[in-house]
């Protein structure tokens, strides 16, 4: 888990990382967390002379951020877990908001990453499966019930290989990193080759990593041209681990997704640029719009 301390204009001044130590268990790992939040103000309070004003808490799996409830996440194993009152609670009674890990990425992402403050954006990054942000005015839209944005769910190859979800040909099945690894791994022979073995194979002209390539690219074109229809945004923002392969991915990517659309308008198809400090920073956003809101009201 990583942890900062933000500025308000979303400079980083102090980071830290802890394991997660999920195999102790979701008690311990909550422990953790406040263990590492408490930390985290005295480091505010030796180096600033003040505790941070507020907190925010950026967790995977099933988030219900107006009431601070982390509801469910398979590999922490916990449900229900009031960890907005808990954080709370242990720094003394300060805000806290409670985010959804992609979410909360994509907030940072879209306001001072690679977004640079656009009005609409869509955040994906396409790693073990793929997730998704949508961003409006700054904020993030998290739907009716905290699931708005799974465009890794969407299907675009019906009949396709089996999800997660319990759907068939799903975004996420073909054109996350992990699928393209699988892909790899099976096309060439070798167990151990990933997604990143993958692009590098491309860039040699391997054949059979351009075929494996372009199915990949080819779905997520599909998948994207879907999310263009119906959010038009401004700026497409792709991270995770396939975004490493830079103009591999990035060249073919927006080719692929020009040829498709028809009466839409081709958004900027970027890169993230904040890397895996994206939740971190937009946990600190989260906490100074808590402070804002404050301010105003
Ligand atoms: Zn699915």
């Amino acid at each position: 888990m990583k942890a900062a301390l933000v500025a308000e204009d979303g400079t980083l001044l102090h980071e830290a990382r802890r394991p997660t130590g999920r195999e102790r268990g979701p008690e311990a790992v909550v422990d953790t967390i406040l263990g590492f939040a408490a930390d985290l103000r005295d480091h505010g309070v030796r180096e600033y002379g003040e505790p941070a004003a507020a907190a925010g808490v950026a967790v995977p799996g099933i988030v219900d951020s107006a009431a601070g409830v982390a509801v469910y996440a398979a590999n922490l194993g916990w449900r229900d877990l009031p960890l907005r009152a808990l954080v709370s609670e242990r720094l003394g009674g300060v805000p806290v908001a409670l985010g959804h890990d992609v979410r909360t990425g994509g907030l940072a992402e879209g306001r001072i990453g690679a977004g640079n403050g656009a009005d609409r954006f869509f955040f994906l990054p396409l790693g073990t499966g793929i997730a998704g942000a949508i961003g409006i005015d700054g904020r993030i839209e998290a739907g009716a019930h905290d699931a708005a944005g799974e465009i890794g769910h969407i299907v675009v190859r019906p009949g396709g290989p089996l999800c997660g979800c319990g759907q068939r040909g799903c975004l996420e099945t073909l054109a996350s990193a992990s699928a393209v690894s699988r892909a790899w791994a099976a096309a060439s022979g070798d167990v151990e080759a990933d997604a990143a073995d993958c692009a590098q194979a491309v860039e040699s002209g391997d054949p059979r990593a351009l075929a494996v390539w372009r199915e990949a690219i080819e779905a997520l074109a599909d998948g994207l041209v879907t999310g263009i229809t119906l959010l038009d945004p401004r700026v497409l923002i792709i991270g995770g681990g396939l975004a490493e392969a830079g103009d591999t991915l990035f060249g073919p990517l927006r080719a692929a997704v020009e040829e498709r659309i028809t009466f839409q308008k081709l958004p900027l198809i970027v890169p993230a640029a904040l890397g895996d400090t994206a939740g971190c920073l937009g946990a600190g956003l989260l906490a100074w719009d808590l402070l804002s809101v404050e301010v105003t009201a």
